[in-house]
């Protein structure tokens, strides 16, 4: 290898790693490695520039073989040979380092040229696009950034803006400075944004010249040609889903993470790291400014920036004075009582079919399918929550109610506790229903249809992205998939089938998920000259999440999630660790789950138990699975803790596994 992989930053940032995450110092290097380091000849092709001399014989100072009798060398060697060479064969040819070509490449010498090669990805590009002028609020948030780029010390920013006000118009010009600086840059954004239209918008402005982009659509190959440019310095800016915060950028001075909100920055598996958590760990290590965008951040961004750990910024308006769609409530129990039972309240009906004659574009927004049952009433919409860990419990077929947190069961009351009500019924499963009733109820009009299943690979994304912005489809129908990152000027009308999908998840988190979800759903509407219209059902329209989405009231809606948070010593109050333990037949887990639980305890008195409990995905391939949370004021020690209490533990082949996940964000 020309240089070793990793430097001291690497191990250093590996060691935390390790440490942070309870990986072993391993699994937490292999993140940094090329994503194909398993073969060294593919780590090394042929870079897609080559060098060539800039002067001709005539033009050298005749001191300079005197001077610097090396690089003498190596100009004379690039001024015999008719072909352009990399670095490497050039340097191995004049038996020169390969650094002495970069001072010759700094004297102006010798030049790099393109060879073949250049990223496939990039040949959507138009030419390089003018920059419009920042508005006052932009402006004012460039200069901060700005002031920080220019210190040497970490600082990160909470830049809420909401959706349109021009936060990647900043992303963009703070690489543009930092490029200007001679440093590197990070953008991070989540997998499902990461569309040719964001890379577009990028690389049109910042050039392909120092741009690479790292996702997971890519091939093996095109992903290690990335890596190695950014690990020669010959690109100095990332684009990239969340592992691109291990990327081998050189004098990193900027991180960003766009839609810092996004739960795919964490990973899923060991390391099980979150992006922002590195990311703050490498700015701190370099010096670096980290921004983190969001028209809705996490409660605990949110949090930090109160408390001044962050610097804030806030962007309220969207540029061009495009007012931001109001969201209008909907009220399902009074379509209920009014005798209506069809998905559609009469009101989002009468706005579709309006909308489609006046020939404009319809978004409508189910979420993800529910994973598990639970009981609603049908008549007031509640569902019963444990008192102890505010999750909605889940629906057992032995007719119990469970909560998957603390494993405190009851019995389902024959009538709602709320408001009487005789008829409560198992909810949760069934989006294909819902879906179905759309293609019926709009019988004449296009509809299409994007979610997971429906979307295999990028090309058909890309496909019925490019239709339905052409105008070719008039309904929308999708999940998640078309919450963010869609610029369709066409849509004037976004409804959301179900708002309250998110709200009964078994999750702490599931009021700020649908807060999120809401808000960013109808930031989808309006983006076009024709005012938009956001229409959301519920059954719980006084719920908070529901209540202050709709009137764009985020801070309150915070502060009050943030008590909530408090009381339960939910984070970030306290860091949350979640331990899984897997096996089978499910009495052995249990056992071992309890056994579990028993020495954790000794570990203090000041970190509180949930569980065990069987996790909402009881069986997964086979296996049960149960798991138990710890709540914790001091993380690092109680980690040491888990380290020293675990390793006593020994684990067989066929014995139940352990899995940890600190700080977790999924709790399926
Ligand atoms: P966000 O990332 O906050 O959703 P974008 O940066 O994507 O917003 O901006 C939304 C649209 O407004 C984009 O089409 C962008 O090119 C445009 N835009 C951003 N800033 C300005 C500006 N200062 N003047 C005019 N148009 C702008
Ligand atoms: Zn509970």
């Amino acid at each position: 290898y020309p240089k070793p992989l990793f430097g001291p930053e690497e191990w250093s940032l590996a060691n935390w790693l390790a440490k942070r995450y309870l990986s072993t110092p391993v699994q937490a290097l292999k993140m940094m490695l090329p994503p194909a380091a398993s073969s060294s000849d593919r780590l090394f092709s042929p870079p897609h520039r080559r060098l060539v001399a800039a002067v001709s014989f005539g033009d050298v100072d005749p001191n300079f073989s005197c001077r610097a009798p090396k690089q003498y060398q190596a100009l004379k060697t690039a001024l015999s040979i008719a072909e352009p060479m990399t670095r490497q064969e050039l340097a191995a040819r004049a038996e020169v380092s390969p650094s002495t070509l970069d001072s010759l490449v700094g004297k102006g010498y010798l030049k790099w040229i393109a060879a073949e090669g250049i990223d496939e990805q990039f040949a959507v590009l138009g030419p390089k696009t003018d920059p419009p002028e920042l508005t006052s609020e932009q402006a004012v948030a460039m200069q901060a950034i700005e002031e920080s780029l220019s210190t040497p010390q970490a600082e990160t920013f909470l830049l809420r803006g909401v959706t349109g006000s021009g936060k990647t118009e900043l992303y963009i010009r703070a690489i543009q400075r930092v490029l200007a600086d001679g440093g590197g840059a990070i953008l991070l954004v989540p997998e499902i944004s990461l569309t040719p239209q964001m890379i577009r918008m990028v690389g049109e402005r910042l050039g392909t010249d120092e741009l690479v982009v790292l996702h997971s659509s890519l091939t093996a190959r095109q992903r290690n040609r990335g890596w190695k440019r950014l690990y020669d310095g010959d690109a100095r800016v990332v684009l990239g889903a969340r592992s691109a915060v291990f990327a081998p950028c050189k004098n990193v001075s900027l991180i960003i993470i766009d839609e810092e909100h996004e739960t795919s920055y964490k990973q899923d598996q060991v390391p099980r790291y979150h992006a922002r958590e590195v990311a703050l760990k490498r700015a701190q290590q370099q010096g670096a400014t980290v921004v983190m965008g969001s028209a809705t951040p996490s409660v605990e961004s949110y949090y930090w920036g109160e408390q001044n750990h962050y610097r804030r910024l806030y962007l309220p308006l969207r540029v061009n004075q495009r007012p931001l769609p109001r969201i209008q409530l909907i009220d399902m129990r009074e379509e209920r009582k009014q005798g209506n039972r069809s998905i559609f309240s009469r009101r989002l009906f009468a706005a579709v079919r309006e909308r489609l004659d006046a020939n404009e574009q319809v978004v409508l927004f189910l979420n993800h399918r529910g994973y598990s049952a639970f009981l609603i009433c049908a008549d007031c919409g509640l569902t019963l929550r444990c008192p102890d860990c505010n999750v909605t419990y889940t629906y057992h077929w032995k007719n119990t109610l469970r909560c998957h947190y603390c494993d405190r069961k009851m019995r389902p009351p024959d009538r709602c506790p709320s408001c009487d009500g005789v008829e409560l019924y198992r909810r949760g499963l069934g989006t294909q229903k819902v879906e179905a009733a759309v293609y019926r109820a709009f019988p004449g009009a296009r509809v299409a249809r994007m979610d997971t299943d429906s979307v295999r690979g990028r090309l058909s994304r890309e496909s019925i992205y490019a239709s339905f912005s052409r105008g070719e489809i008039d309904v929308l129908v999708g999940t998640q998939m078309i919450a963010k990152g869609w610029d369709v000027p066409g849509v004037t009308l976004v409804g959301v089938i179900d708002a309250d999908t998110a709200l009964h998840f078994p999750d702490f988190r599931s009021a700020e998920r649908t807060f999120q979800m809401v808000t960013q759903v109808a930031g989808r509407a309006g983006r076009g000259p024709i005012k938009g219209e956001v229409l959301a059902q519920t059954r719980h329209p006084e719920h908070p999440a529901l209540s202050y989405a709709a009137e764009d009231d985020l801070p309150t809606f915070y502060q009050q999630e943030l008590k909530e948070r408090e009381a339960l010593g939910y984070p970030p109050f306290r860091h949350l660790i979640r331990i899984i333990i897997r096996g089978d037949p499910e009495p052995l887990v249990r056992v071992w789950a309890d056994d579990l639980m028993h020495r954790l305890r000794l570990l203090g008195d000041d970190i509180a138990f949930l569980g065990p409990a069987p996790a909402p995905l009881t069986r997964l391939r086979g296996q049960f699975r149960w798991h138990l949370y710890m709540k914790t004021p001091v993380l690092a020690k109680t980690l040491e803790g888990i380290n020293e209490a675990l390793s006593t533990v020994s684990v067989g082949a066929q014995d139940p596994q352990i899995a940890i996940d600190v700080d977790p964000i999924q709790m399926l």
